[in-house]
């Protein structure tokens, strides 16, 4: 439970400064937030109002992020958990993370409008599974059991011919119907060196193993965690703006424990606990890629109540992607 907010923080560590606030440096990391997969979900949603006009549905949460989906439910979207929730005359938006090839099968077969908004990037993945099932191998999908991109990704394949590998134990214990043609795959959001480490176990228990030419884990995920790389060794605590269920966004949380520094994952400055403050003189903070920068910068707003804050950005990598939108909502 968080403590009341209007509480400030016991005065510890930092020396106050001359507003008798205690100072507080912040190292933001760039770049944190939105990608370009979440920006081109959001505009197709909002694209999606404009030319069909409202209600449109909207299979899952668009992106991880509670502001985004209730700011699209306000401008006239409806977030259903199956198709069988949407009438047959609505349109229909796929969420960016994937839908198994069962899901736009099913629209077709009722003859509805839809719209993918799944991430180019995730859609790069689903090629490969078909092209490495064409091959005749067995794919090992690394990934998060029951994430909907785990479960749109293994839903391009025929059943019995993808296994989902989680963790390095998982390796030694897996059970499969061939070995002897394997190829490997993994989600887009994984933390790069958990990834790494089950690959090194697969090609050790597989030398004959094959994997895509680039890696899946998307340049945004690797971006982010680098930054946090350098911002969490030079840091007290460490808060990350996401969602509970954003695979990004708790790899973040996870990167920042690793190197020995605390980190809470927080969806609204309104979490903040001001209590864990105390004795913090550097606070990091950065964004998972499903949380927009209105969020960072209201977490900012609110740790200047309590402290005399000095910004600090740490720039990891410069990100220039931008996703074209789907040629139905362009033409
Ligand atoms: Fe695409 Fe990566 Fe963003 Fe997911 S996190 S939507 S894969 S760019």
């Amino acid at each position: 439970m968080n403590a009341p907010l209007n509480t400030p923080p016991e005065p510890s560590g930092p020396e106050p400064s001359g507003s008798g606030k205690p100072c507080l440096t912040l190292m933001i990391a760039a770049p944190r937030g939105f990608c370009a997969g979440v920006d081109r979900a959001i505009e197709i949603v909002e694209r999606a109002i404009e030319r069909y006009g409202a209600p449109v549905y909207v299979r899952h949460e668009i992106v991880h992020n509670r502001y985004v989906v209730d700011s699209l439910k306000a401008q006239g979207a409806i977030f259903v958990k199956e198709l069988d929730d949407v009438p047959d005359e609505a349109p229909v938006v796929f969420s960016a993370h994937g839908v198994p090839k069962s899901v736009p099968a099913e629209a077709e077969r009722r003859n509805m409008l839809y719209v993918d908004a799944t991430c180019p990037l995730v859609s790069k993945v689903h090629r490969q599974a078909e092209r490495q099932i064409e091959k005749g191998q067995h794919i090992l999908f690394i990934g998060h059991a029951g994430h909907p991109e785990v479960i749109g990704t293994m839903g391009q394949v025929p059943e019995g011919q993808i296994t989902l590998v989680e963790t390095v134990e998982d390796v030694a214990t897996l059970e499969l119907p061939q070995t002897d043609n394997l190829s490997y795959l993994t989600q887009t959001t994984l933390s790069v060196d958990d990834t790494e480490e089950v690959i090194t176990a697969l090609t050790e228990r597989f030398p004959q193993i094959v994997g895509p030419k680039a890696e899946d884990i998307c340049y945004a995920t690797s971006n982010r965690q680098s930054a946090v790389k350098i911002i969490a060794p030079a840091s007290d605590l460490v808060l990350v703006v996401g969602a509970p269920n954003s695979s990004n966004s708790l790899r973040l949380v996870e990167v920042s424990e690793r190197l020995g520094t605390p980190a809470k994952l927080i969806q609204r400055a309104a979490d903040i606990d001001p209590a864990w403050l105390d004795g913090v003189g550097t606070l990091g903070l950065t964004a998972g890629a499903s949380a927009p920068e209105m969020l960072v910068r209201e977490v900012v707003a609110k740790l200047a109540e309590w402290r005399n804050v000095s910004e600090e950005t740490v720039t990891a990598a410069e990100e220039k992607m931008v996703f074209k939108l789907p040629r139905q909502l362009t033409e």
